[in-house]
């Protein structure tokens, strides 16, 4: 028997890619993505806030040209793994929400190691040495633009990867190959037409005109990336996520109607969501913390961030059950989450609140968390007043 055709291969590689997990899979040139200059204004504009990684100039340069990343690249393989869509908010006054994506194993971990095993069964079939690198947001390349240009579907004005099968959530990986296999036709349509609802949604007003969004500004980008302070005019638009947003996806009208449950994906959500209580997350030893982040994207955030998350949603809870756990906090060893948790205390309120920040000044001596706590002072007195 001789070698299958290209177009043969492509199916056959196709129908593997589904059978490892990826229900998307697409074919395309490793040619020069063609709208990096929206990409380099959004940089120059500084709307990637402290992600400087992106930004360094060997990025810039392998975003502008994928073979930087594998010389010998002939096609890129674009690979998309479903995973289910977010889980309703919960009805407890003290729950909390984490995106979608997240409620999984970690997707960086598992998507490389399944299109690695994809890349072994092609170069069994084509029975020639291949070189391959199989990457899943772990390398500079504009992954949504080649999905696009691999005829997997469309960028929102949400800035996601759309199918119009399928909807938005899925991840991507990208698998790229020094084998010649016919590109599929790129998707050109855009079929957001005229509606905004992820415009009219997003509680930051973060997503701008051209497709992109202001990450500074997006609740993704301050619960995940961001390793500091939150900026204080942000923290009530984060409303109870404790990580990531899916709004401008759940408004979406292509997930509301195409998205569906995802039971067999790898990236199936775990047992111990949704969080039913923040106060039990705040309050997690050691042990509970590692068990929460061990294989899960939460890790991200680190212990710091997470915690700082989970702080801020207590606080737009505005309920007094969460005074304790919070109080906790202001006793914590980073003043990141004292100065956190001042700020929470002053969203809800109340003389317990007053005399926990009270005293929690007394004994500060951290400059800037002393002023975050006179500052929660200052509006739990005006508070009052009203
Ligand atoms: S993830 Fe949330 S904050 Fe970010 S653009 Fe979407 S709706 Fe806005
Ligand atoms: S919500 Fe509407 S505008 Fe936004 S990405 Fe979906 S279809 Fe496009």
């Amino acid at each position: 028997m001789g070698k299958p055709s290209p177009h043969i291969l492509k199916e056959t590689i196709r129908a593997q890619a589904k059978q490892l997990g990826f229900g998307l899979c697409g074919f395309t040139t490793c040619d020069p993505p063609a709208h990096r200059a929206t990409y380099e204004a959004w940089l120059t504009a500084g709307r990637h806030g402290a992600m400087a990684y992106l930004a360094t100039e060997r990025a810039r340069r392998t975003r502008a040209d994928p073979r930087r990343l594998m010389p010998a690249c002939q096609t890129i393989i674009v690979l998309g793994c479903l995973y289910a869509p977010p889980l309703p908010p919960t009805d407890d006054p003290l729950g909390g929400r984490v995106a979608a994506y997240a409620l999984g194993d970690d997707y960086h971990d598992l998507l490389p190691a399944m299109a690695r095993r994809l890349a072994e069964s092609i170069t069994a079939q084509v029975d020639a040495p291949l070189e391959w690198r199989a990457v899943s947001d772990t390398a500079p390349l504009l992954e949504r633009e080649i999905g696009q240009r691999a005829g997997l579907g469309w960028i929102g004005k949400n800035g996601m990867l759309i199918s119009p099968q399928r909807g938005s959530y899925f991840v991507l990986a990208e698998l790229l190959i020094s084998l010649d296999l016919p590109p599929d036709p790129p998707f050109e349509s855009n079929r957001c037409g005229s509606c905004r609802r992820c415009l009219d949604a997003c509680p930051t007003a973060c997503l701008l005109p051209d497709r992109t969004l202001d990450a500074t500004r997006c609740i993704s980008y301050l619960t995940i990336e961001n390793r500091g302070d939150i900026p204080e005019a942000l923290r009530h638009g984060i409303g109870r996520w404790a990580f990531g947003c899916d709004i401008c996806q759940e408004v979406c009208p292509w997930n509301v109607r195409f998205a569906g449950p995802a039971p067999s994906s790898p990236l199936a959500a775990r047992r111990h969501f949704p969080l039913r209580d923040l106060r039990a997350e705040l309050l997690a030893d050691e042990a509970a913390l590692a068990a929460r982040f061990r294989r899960s994207p939460l890790r991200r955030a680190k212990r710091a961030g997470w915690m700082r998350n989970l702080i801020i949603a207590l606080g737009n809870t505005g309920r007094p059950e969460a005074l304790q756990a919070l109080e906790r906090a202001l006793a914590d060893a980073d003043p990141l989450l004292r100065r956190h948790a001042a700020w929470a205390l002053g969203q809800i309120g109340g003389t317990s609140a007053g005399r926990m920040v009270g005293e929690a000044l007394e004994a500060e001596t951290d400059a800037e968390t002393r002023a975050a706590l006179r500052h929660a002072l200052d509006h739990l007195a005006r508070a009052a007043a009203r």
